[in-house]
Parts: C-alpha cells; sequence; structure tokens
C-alpha cells in the first residue's frame, strides 16, 4: 500500500509577523532530524502570481529557487533549517490557483458548470498541496504554512481548503498547528490569554479546531495561564507551547523539542520515533549564543530600514559567524547618506563593507563612492549583484580612467556602459519572471580569492538579474587589474570579479546568500568574514604598536 502523506496546518493569528515561517521549518526540522522525509509548503493568499514583482519594502525580500522560482522569503527558512532545495511547488498563491481555475473554465473544461471558490478554488489548492504525495517518493509528511491571519478575508478559500483536507485525509492523518499571540500589558503586568481565545474562536467558525497552540510571548506563560487557555481553547494543556522571544532564530527548535512539540506531534500521527539527532544544531546555536570575536560589517543599500528586504544576506552572516566564532554587527548606510556627506564619516571604522543586490538608479552614486573607500582603504568588500555591478563601474571609473561608465539600465546614452543589456533580454517587455533567474554554472579562475573559497573550479549559484558586464570591457579591466574571477561555462557571462591588489575584493553576478545554510556556511561569506575578522586583527595591532612607540 502507498504511504500515506501526513499533512500539518500552520496557521497564524491575532497578529501577523508572530513567525509563522520559523515554526513551520522548526518543527520540519525537529522531524526530519527524527528520520522523517519532510515538505514544506507556503500559501500566499495575494492576488500576485508572485512576488517577483512586489516592492521589496512591502513584501520583504523575493526568495529565488534553483528552478528559477521567484518565491516568499519563508521559503529562505524552510530551505535554511531543513537544508532542503525547493521549487515552484512549495509556493502557491491566490494568484496562480485563479489563474490556473480561469484558464479552464476558458478551455471549457467544467462543461458548462457555474466555476465556483467552493469547489473549483478549493480543489484546485488541495491539489497543489497534494502534489508531494502525488510523486514518486512521497514524504512522510507536508507542512504546509498559510499566510496571513485568521479573519483575513483572502486567506478564507486556503482555510476552507485545509478544513476539507481534515474531512478526507481523516483526523489522525492532518494536525492542525496554530500560532497565536499572548501579549504582555506592562501597565497590568500580565500576560493576556484573550487574544488567543478569540482568534482559535475564529478558527473554530471556520470548522477548524486547532491540535496545538505556539502561543509567542515576550515572557514565559505560566502552567496556570496555559490550562486557561487549554479551558478556552479546548486544546490539551501539553500541546500549549510556549514560544517565548528568542536570541536567535536558530534556538527556536530547541525551544520547542524542550517543550515535547516534535513529541506530540509523532504521537498525533501514531509514530514512534528515535529522539531527533541535533547535536550538531545545538553546538551551531551555542556558538552563535557566545562569540568570541565581533566586527562591524557596513551594508550599504536602499532599503535599509526594511531589514526583510535582505533577509538571507543577515542570515548568510549569522552562518558565516559560526566558523570565525564571532557575531558580525551590521551598520546600516544609507546610500544616499554616502552621496550627500562622503563614505569616511560613514565606514571609518567598518571591517568589511557589503554591497547588495538592487534595482533603480537611486543611491547608486553613494555605493560607488562606498566601493571607492573601502578599495583603497584595503577594507574587505563583498559585492551582490547590483553590488558587482557597482564595483565594475567604480573601478572603470577611478581605475580604468573611464570617467562617465554606468549602466545601461539607469541611461541608455552612454559612452562606456560597462553593463549593459543581455542579448537574451533585449525586446523583453513583462515584468514578471522574465529576468535571467535560478541556478547556473559558473567556472573559476585558478589562483581567485573564490577558488580559495570554494575549494573547487566549479559552482552552481542562482541569479536573479537582466543586466551583465560588457564584454567589450573585460580586456581594459583585466589589463588595470580587475580578475574575471568566475565566468558562465561557455565563457559569454561574467559571473565573478576580483580586484588584484587588495586583501579581499570580491564582486558575484550571482546571490551567495540563497545558498547559505546555519551549520554550512556560503564560502564566499564565510571568507568575506575571516577576511574582515584578520583586517580588525590588524588594525588593532597596529594601533596597539603606534601607542607603544608614542609611549617608548
Ligand atoms: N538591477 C540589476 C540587474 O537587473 C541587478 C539586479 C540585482 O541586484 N538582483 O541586472
Amino acid at each position: 500500500m502507498a504511504k500515506q502523506t501526513k499533512y500539518i496546518f500552520v496557521t497564524g493569528g491575532v497578529v501577523s509577523s508572530l513567525g509563522k515561517g520559523i515554526s513551520a521549518s522548526s518543527i520540519g526540522l525537529l522531524l526530519k532530524s527524527r528520520g522523517l522525509s519532510v515538505v514544506n509548503i507556503k500559501c500566499d493568499p495575494y492576488i500576485n502570481v508572485d512576488p517577483g514583482t512586489m516592492n521589496p519594502f512591502q513584501h520583504g525580500e523575493v526568495y529565488v529557487t534553483d528552478d528559477g522560482s521567484e518565491t516568499d522569503l519563508d521559503l529562505g527558512h524552510y530551505e535554511r533549517f531543513l537544508n532542503s532545495i525547493l521549487t515552484k511547488e512549495h509556493n502557491l498563491t491566490t494568484g496562480q490557483v485563479y489563474n490556473t481555475v480561469i484558464t479552464r473554465e476558458r478551455r471549457g473544461d467544467y462543461l458548462g458548470a457555474t466555476v465556483q471558490v467552493i469547489p473549483h478554488i478549493t480543489e484546485e489548492i488541495k491539489n497543489r498541496i497534494k502534489h508531494f504525495e502525488k510523486s514518486e517518493n512521497p514524504p512522510d509528511v507536508t507542512i504546509v504554512e498559510i499566510g496571513g491571519t485568521v479573519g483575513d478575508i483572502e486567506s478564507l478559500p486556503f482555510l476552507e481548503a485545509i478544513r476539507q483536507m481534515g474531512l478526507e485525509e481523516g483526523r489522525n492523518n492532518v494536525m492542525y498547528i496554530h500560532v497565536t499571540l499572548v501579549p504582555y500589558i506592562r501597565t497590568a503586568g500580565e500576560l493576556k490569554t484573550k487574544p488567543t481565545q478569540h482568534s482559535v474562536k475564529e478558527l473554530r467558525g471556520i470548522g477548524i479546531q486547532p491540535d496545538m497552540l505556539l502561543c509567542r510571548s515576550a515572557k514565559s506563560i505560566d502552567d496556570d495561564m496555559r490550562k486557561k487557555i487549554s479551558l478556552f481553547c479546548s486544546v490539551p494543556m501539553k500541546a500549549v507551547i510556549t514560544a517565548e522571544d528568542v536570541s536567535t532564530i536558530y534556538g527556536v527548535p530547541l525551544n520547542l523539542h524542550a517543550q515535547d512539540t516534535d513529541k506530540i506531534v509523532c504521537e498525533h500521527f501514531g509514530w514512534d520515533l528515535p529522539e531527533p539527532d541535533i547535536a550538531e544544531w545545538e553546538k551551531m546555536v551555542e556558538t552563535i549564543i557566545n562569540p568570541q570575536k565581533h566586527i562591524k560589517i557596513g551594508i550599504c543599500g536602499k532599503y535599509v530600514n526594511l531589514k526583510d528586504a535582505y533577509k538571507s544576506i543577515i542570515e548568510s552572516f549569522v552562518h558565516a559567524g559560526v566558523t570565525s566564532i564571532a557575531e558580525v554587527d551590521l551598520i546600516w548606510v544609507s546610500s544616499e547618506d554616502i552621496k550627500k556627506h562622503g563614505a569616511e564619516k560613514f565606514l571609518h571604522d567598518v571591517d568589511g563593507l557589503l554591497i547588495p543586490g538592487g534595482f533603480g538608479e537611486r543611491g547608486v552614486e553613494g555605493k560607488i563612492e562606498a566601493i571607492r573607500f573601502v578599495r583603497e582603504n584595503n577594507i574587505p568588500f563583498l559585492g551582490i549583484c547590483l553590488g558587482m555591478q557597482c564595483a565594475v563601474i567604480e573601478y572603470a571609473r577611478n581605475v580604468c580612467g573611464l570617467e562617465d561608465a554606468h549602466s545601461f539600465e539607469f541611461y541608455r546614452d552612454l559612452k562606456h556602459p560597462v553593463i549593459h543589456l543581455m542579448a537574451d533580454q533585449e525586446g523583453v517587455t513583462d515584468l514578471g519572471g522574465t529576468m535571467r533567474l535560478g541556478a547556473y554554472p559558473c567556472k573559476i579562475e585558478k589562483g581567485t580569492k573564490s577558488e580559495e573559497a570554494y575549494g573547487c573550479n566549479s559552482v552552481s549559484e542562482r541569479h536573479r538579474h537582466r543586466y551583465e558586464l560588457n564584454n567589450t570591457y573585460r580586456e581594459m579591466l583585466a589589463d588595470n587589474g580587475l580578475t574575471m574571477a568566475g565566468v558562465s561555462p561557455d565563457e559569454r557571462l561574467v559571473e565573478i570579479v576580483e580586484v588584484k591588489d587588495h586583501p579581499w575584493f570580491v564582486g558575484v553576478q550571482y546571490h551567495p546568500e540563497l545558498k547559505s545554510r546555519p551549520t554550512n556556511p556560503h564560502p564566499l561569506f564565510r571568507d568575506f568574514v575571516k577576511a574582515s575578522v584578520a583586517y580588525k586583527e590588524n588594525k588593532t595591532a597596529n594601533s596597539q604598536e603606534s601607542e607603544a612607540n608614542v609611549s617608548k
């Protein structure tokens, strides 16, 4: 008999941003560590087909998968926590669901029926959720996170679909986990359970009785309060879990495990499994909590006030810090401020600089100034995508003497378009899903910093761009000391540039941050952090030496 895939549905209540994604990832990690095969899916109730065209200010980072899908940032958490490779099938949106149903209706597939939310939309949602169950290797468990908050109009079809699945799959094959908030009211000096009660009432109104509550709270929730929540919400007390704020998100699985969360899930599904093997994870968390060194790395971008726009980069620094036993303090600098006040004011005491990816001309001149500052002062640098393109512009202008070098993305009648449109992007007018997206191979030059980091000469990395280094300028840049350290296998696209006479200056056309994992940091981030630690130690040693000389 074919294996029955079990389903865990993670919903959220009271407010958004409770960390449903982290909760779903943590439960996934714990179950995987018990030897189960786990798949994570995110349902996004918005009408956009994917988040690719959304402003990162509103939506946060667009997470690109190997297969070139532009997905929700929660998929980044899933990949990082479960060390998995996800695809477009792991992120479904209302836009995709309606697209499919409407296309079918136009084809006449519904044979004259009135096409409705129930059953047609809900059927399509269930089909997509059950996609992996129908594969050759069905997972033991599929964890489905429903975006948004219970009570939102747009979430309703998804909640109805998962309600139906409880009925169709059998209640002991489906588990509902509700993530909710237990706020601390400072004036009363008390935690309050009422919002949780209301949220569960709302969920029950839709016909879903949660099996477990993950209660997010700034303080620990005592047994009396858990008992009260249990009683009002009809959830067994042992399944009322406190998800207290923690200093690192990677501590969440350990916190959940300490409260038997994974054991309760196993009991629900009738699984008798060994304890999870999480020793390596525990060691990693221990190192994050107790770093021995501290470095400052400047990040200069357009959206410095919205950290979610750089989620994977922030996490990559946490992972890289583990190898160096260092805490990376990120100094967020607006590129427009650098343009106004100069780079030194903001970057004089950083041990490294990262320029992330981006679109649009705003802030580009500030980024170019920041790059010049770190290049001339031998401060380690990592440029990602637009960051790499800015590094090329800076080098062309200030080292090769091409004063008006710029990117074709911003100006069309340039004398020196050192960054120009990729040949296969010419004539593309649609914005959604039309960039160079996803995994492409890259050949690494011998004797480069990149080769040293990767320890090999052929890698695969994820991309999301339309523009590239203009091959007309390759030779000139190289003659002036900018190494083409990585190229596509046919050598037509430059993937990595490095400044030869610099302690560590690397620019990459792809997004290394998407492949960094907590227990396996990305080699470039790892070496960038190492170089920044070395830079700081050098600087400290030099200043101690000059102090000693003065006092002699
Ligand atoms: N805007 C640039 C391009 O399209 C860089 C993109 C990015 O940084 N992700 O090529």
